[in-house]
């Protein structure tokens, strides 16, 4: 030993005491020098680690494990996938498999039988996973109700889908919890990985997209990644970049679809409705890009701008057509992803400001998922609205989840009669039954009606025979640029 050297012991050094147990140590150590300068020996110090080690091991043992079930989680998750491709460079004739599990209708259990129920659920279906694969293989928690299962050294595809079946069918016998019993099942996505070019992020994202293929077809069930999913999921990640440089290229135009009175026959205002102007594809409908902007946060832009747009230009119709014997109307439409922000409201006001438009000319059109997603917050928002003057109508009324109950508690002035019924009143009596019932409600309510997607001579007059208000559709008019509704409120005018 050099003079001034500190001698360390490994770490994670043991000391075997004389009845055998291991005591992790921590140690240092220091040259003794005599006054030559020569080093005669050292002091060594010991000591005993036990609680430290403990507590670390703790604390990485949290950081990778999921506090309620124990499992594994996202990074543990990650780490071992990641292991798992680097295997590959090595052994290039093995496979792997990524499980990708979401819950049918976990939410439903959590809300009609509590949060603690749901907790002992995702217990017991953990430990169900468990019991039925191989010990070798990873199950994780990725959050809430979603886990990821790594199958490793598997021969092919074949061998994941077995997987998948015993899973669905161990998920399949009820889960008797708290003296209750409780039904879930469980949709599959799987994605094979076979190259060490594999992404952990790619090969998570496409368990995934198989995942909600599973689900779009009809739960309970499992799909495993292709080519064709592939191929769209590529034509869906060009979408997305596309998305997000429209906004600055100006893509976007709002047309206006004209709102009639049944009893006067006359005009009152326009529903706003977004326009993607592709440089490549041309018009791209709302029904396809609206979700993609709700999945990656843009609409709260769109709708803003949408909204911006649509009352400045009401409010220039206004005034160049001011003789009307009621101010135009504009309905906007606005994204559950709204209701999860605190500015919401001020961001309206501000609006208002700028575009010199009266709250009593703007009507706000909301679904029902709003209510369903964020109840509380749905509550307030909606409140100081409706204090502020602005109109609110629930869109879609009776495809969401229709819980009837709710809808008193909550201010709204329009309920919008979704097309589908509208659609079938000249063909089905049961269609018939049911807009006369949603009619009743909304005069309950104090509600007025707007019958949506109305289409034939048929059908408008089996609404007039039900005394609706108002009603748009392409019978009147599809949505128009804006050049030809300034025509349409002209020739209204005359
Ligand atoms: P929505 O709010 O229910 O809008 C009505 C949809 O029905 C519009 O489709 C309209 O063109 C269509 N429609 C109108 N009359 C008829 C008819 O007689 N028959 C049929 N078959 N369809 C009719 P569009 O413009 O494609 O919009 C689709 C959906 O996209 C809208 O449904 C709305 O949910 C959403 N959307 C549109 N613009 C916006 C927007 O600015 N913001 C948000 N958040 N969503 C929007
Ligand atoms: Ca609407
Ligand atoms: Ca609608």
């Amino acid at each position: 030993m050099e003079k001034g050297e500190i001698m360390k012991l490994p770490e994670d050094t043991l000391l075997l005491s004389k009845n055998g147990a291991e005591i992790p140590i921590g140690d240092s150590a220091a040259p003794i020098i005599d006054d030559q300068e020569n080093v005669i020996g050292a002091v060594l110090v010991f000591w005993d680690m036990t609680e430290q080690r403990k507590v670390r091991e703790q604390l990485s043992y949290q950081a990778f494990h999921d506090a309620l079930t124990g499992l594994p989680n996202r990074l543990l998750f990650i780490d071992r996938l990641t292991q798992a491709i680097e295997r590959l460079k090595r052994h290039q004739d093995t496979r792997f498999a990524v499980l990708f599990l979401d819950l049918d209708r976990f939410k439903l259990v959590n809300d009609s039988l509590g949060h603690p129920i749901g907790d002992q659920l995702l217990i017991a279906i953990a430990a169900r996973l468990e019991g039925c694969l191989r010990a070798s293989d990873t199950i994780a928690r990725l959050g809430g109700d979603e886990f990821a299962i790594l199958l490793e050294d598997i021969q092919d595809v074949s061998d994941a889908c077995r997987a998948a079946e015993r899973i669905i069918q161990e998920l399949n016998v009820p889960f008797n919890l708290d003296a209750q019993q409780v039904f879930t099942t469980v949709s599959i996505g799987i994605v094979l990985g076979f190259s060490h070019h594999d992404q952990v992020e790619d090969l998570l994202r496409n368990a995934d997209i198989a995942m909600y293929r599973a689900k779009a077809l009809g739960k309970a069930r499992y799909e495993v990644f292709d080519a064709i999913m592939h191929a769209q999921a590529k034509a869906l990640l060009q979408l997305e970049n596309d998305l997000r440089r429209a906004m600055d290229n100006c893509e976007f135009e709002v047309y206006y679809q004209p709102i009639i009175s049944l009893s006067t026959n006359k005009l009152i205002g326009f529903e706003a409705l977004v326009r993607w102007r592709h440089p490549k594809r041309g018009l791209i409908s709302p029904a396809e890009f609206i979700p993609i902007a709700e999945e990656t946060g843009l609409i709260l832009e769109i709708d803003l701008w949408v909204l911006q747009e649509a009352c400045y230009q009401t409010q220039l119709w206004q005034q160049q057509f001011a003789n009307f014997n009621q101010p135009l109307t504009i309905s906007v439409n606005l994204s559950s992803k709204h209701f999860t922000r605190s500015d919401l409201v001020e961001q309206i006001l501000q609006v208002l400001e700028e575009t010199g438009l009266n709250a009593s000319s703007l009507k706000l059109e909301i679904t029902e998922t709003v209510i369903i997603d964020n109840p509380e917050s749905a509550t307030t928002i909606l409140a100081q609205l409706k204090a502020l003057g602005i109109g609110l109508s629930i869109d879609d009324f009776g495809t969401g989840y229709s819980s009837l109950s709710y809808l008193h508690r909550f201010p709204f002035d329009i309920m919008k009669i979704d097309r589908f019924f509208i659609n079938r009143l000249d063909k089905e009596s049961e269609s018939l039954e049911i807009v006369r019932t949603i009619m009743m409600l909304a005069q309950n309510l104090s509600m007025v009606v707007i019958a949506e997607g109305v289409e034939t001579s048929e059908q408008l007059n089996k609404l007039q025979e039900l005394r609706c208000e108002y009603a748009q559709g392409y019978f009147f008019a599809p949505p128009l640029s804006q050049d030809a509704a300034e025509s349409l409120i002209m020739r209204d005018h005359q």
